[in-house]
Order: C-alpha cells, then sequence, then structure tokens
C-alpha cells in the first residue's frame, strides 16, 4: 500500500504459528530505491514478498538498497536472500554487522555467554540450560550474511527524492539504526517506536551495560525532530511521536517501579523478581511458571535490564556474593 507518496509498506508475514507481521517499506527515488527491512527468512515470507511488490507494481528489479534497521530475525532474516533476488547493496550500523558472525553463525560462545548471565541472575542451571536451547530455533530463519554499505550516526543514504539521514538509536538492538527525512519530516523506525506494542529491551551478552538507559537517551534523541508520519517496523504507521513516546516511557516507569517494589520485601535476585511480577503470553496475562522457556528468557533479560537501568539511577544496588547478583532497593 503506498501510503503517502513514494512510500510503499510492505506486511510479510512471520513464520507459521506466529500471527504476525514485519513492515517493510520501499521508498521510491529519482535514482533508485531503498527498501527498510526484511522479515523473517521462510519460503512465505519470500513469496508474499514477490506479492505485495507485485500489487505496488514493482518487482524485485526495483529495489537497489536494503536498509537493515537492526539485526533481529524479523527484520534481517531475509536480507541474504532479497540481495541476490533485486540485485541490491545491504546497508546496515557498523556496530549491528559486528555482531552477525557471534549471533547467526558460530553462536556457541554467544549461548555460553547468555547461559553464564542467567545462573548469574539466580537461574536455577538446568533451568538456564533450557532457556539457551530455547533462543537457538530463530537461526533457523536467518540467513547470515554481511553488509555491502556500513553508516553510522549522521550519514545521508540518498535515492535522488528522498534524504534519510542515519539516527544511530541503540537500546533495543544495539546497533539499531531509525532513517530521517527532515524536509519531508518522515522516519523509519524499525522496532525503535511502535504505536501498539513497546519494544523490547533485554539484557543480553551483545546488549552493552545498559540497554535501558540507552533505549532511553535513543527516545529522546528521535523525539527532538520534527515528524509527521512514523513508521514503524511493526503495527500501524501513525502520526503522534511526542505523544506516544511519552506514553511508553509512562509504562517503562511503571515497570521499573512494579520491579523496585519487590524489592521492598529484601534482597532478591532478577530471577526472583520475574517469578513475583505479571506477565503476557499468548495476548493474556501469565505467570513466570507459565512461560515457555524462550519466553522465560526474554522475561529474565527484560528484569536484568531495569535493574541495571536502576542501579545506573541510584534507586537500587547490586550485591555479589559467590557469582550471584542479588539487588537491594535504596
Ligand atoms: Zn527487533
Ligand atoms: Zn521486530
Amino acid at each position: 500500500m503506498e501510503i503517502v507518496a513514494g512510500v510503499h509498506q510492505l506486511r510479510i508475514p512471520f513464520p507459521e504459528g506466529m500471527e504476525r507481521f514485519t513492515n517493510a517499506y520501499v521508498i521510491e527515488g529519482s535514482k533508485g530505491n531503498i527498501l527498510v527491512d526484511c522479515g523473517w527468512d521462510s519460503s512465505e515470507a519470500v513469496w508474499a514478498f514477490r506479492e505485495e511488490l507485485r500489487l505496488e507494481r514493482l518487482s524485485f528489479d526495483d529495489i537497489n538498497w536494503i536498509v537493515v534497521t537492526h539485526i533481529h530475525p524479523d527484520h534481517f532474516g531475509l536480507a541474504a536472500k532479497l540481495r541476490e533476488l533485486c540485485g541490491a547493496e545491504i546497508v546496515m550500523h557498523r556496530l549491528e554487522a559486528s555482531l552477525i558472525d557471534s549471533r547467526y553463525v558460530d553462536y556457541r560462545q554467544l549461548g555460553k555467554e547468555l547461559e553464564e548471565m542467567l545462573v548469574s541472575n539466580g537461574v536455577p542451571p538446568e533451568e538456564a540450560a533450557r532457556m539457551r536451547e530455547a533462543s537457538a530455533w530463530a537461526a533457523q530463519f536467518v540467513t547470515p550474511t554481511h553488509p555491502d554499505v556500513l553508516v553510522d550516526d549522521g550519514d545521508t543514504i540518498s535515492n535522488g527524492t528522498f534524504q534519510l539521514e542515519v539516527l544511530y538509536t541503540p537500546g533495543h538492538s544495539p546497533g539499531h539504526i531509525c532513517l530521517y527525512d527532515p524536509r519531508k519530516r518522515r522516519l523509519f523506525c524499525g522496532d525503535h517506536v511502535m504505536f501498539d506494542a513497546l519494544p523490547r529491551i533485554q539484557a543480553h551478552p551483545q546488549s552493552g551495560a545498559d540497554p535501558a538507559g540507552d533505549y532511553t537517551r535513543s527516545l529522546e534523541y528521535v523525539v527532538e525532530k520534527p515528524v509527521s508520519f512514523v513508521f514503524p517496523g511493526h503495527g500501524p504507521v501513525f502520526n503522534s511521536l511526542t505523544i506516544r513516546s511519552e506514553e511508553i516511557l509512562r509504562r517503562y516507569e511503571a515497570r521499573r517501579r512494579q520491579i523496585a517494589g519487590v524489592l521492598d520485601d529484601g534482597l532478591k535476585t532478577a530471577y526472583d523478581i520475574a517469578r513475583e511480577i505479571g506477565w503476557r503470553s499468548g495476548g493474556g496475562e501469565a505467570s513466570y511458571g507459565d512461560l515457555e522457556f524462550r519466553e522465560r528468557r526474554a522475561a529474565l533479560c527484560e528484569v536484568i535490564a531495569w535493574l541495571r537501568f536502576l542501579a545506573g539511577e541510584g534507586r537500587v544496588a547490586a550485591l555479589e556474593q559467590h557469582g550471584t547478583t542479588a539487588y537491594l532497593s535504596k
């Protein structure tokens, strides 16, 4: 669908059983067309791409550049195949590109570090091993490849019609980028800001020390820009970047208060906290015990991210004992 002049949205389905879509965008220009984000690597997704392009009276050959906002499988998985089909160049942030091999080519070391991080946050070793195994499934929907063009904050990608400034927005992923056209006031923002979902913020061996702090600063960075249309990686296109950002920050503050509140009863690990607060699974409320191992890992990584943020603000203190980190409210 052509949402505004020169911007086509393509809806690419997630693998079977997951009722979600990735939004990919084709940005038309006098000197070529830019695709923003790709979807998971599955035969359904390739077919959907072909059909969605056809509906826009476009074909694979019309794509000249593929910008990947971040390397999560739902944005990066299909990039290698699309490059081949389109004869296009892949563009990515320098830092994000450096994480590809350890995440998708040989992920044993990363898996080991993840397991160690979980155990040091109080997860029993058998459960941590199950969580590590459960994380590996996504790799089957990613064909790893390396970008042709590396970009940094402040670079401009031009197709003659759109002048897209690269905004470095770490948080949801350490090398996440948004694309911003200041003249047209368009923001292509991957998973940085969505209208109907909260971006996942998780501590991870690749995330850097304070992904939640990074995220909050990155949100302030994009909110400063005058924006008329926001094109997110999932869910509807929207206009109200400032209002939505304030809402996201309010929701995260409520989450932090909830996490900090559990610490009022005493010293706890991230694992203790994850078992005491509510979660969502399959569209409904769930307790930690109801979650699958993949969801448990995500839950733990989220709690750890917020605990580190709270520690950075001086609201909680981290205490190490016998290789386990526990937290205390101050
Ligand atoms: Zn993502
Ligand atoms: Zn996503």
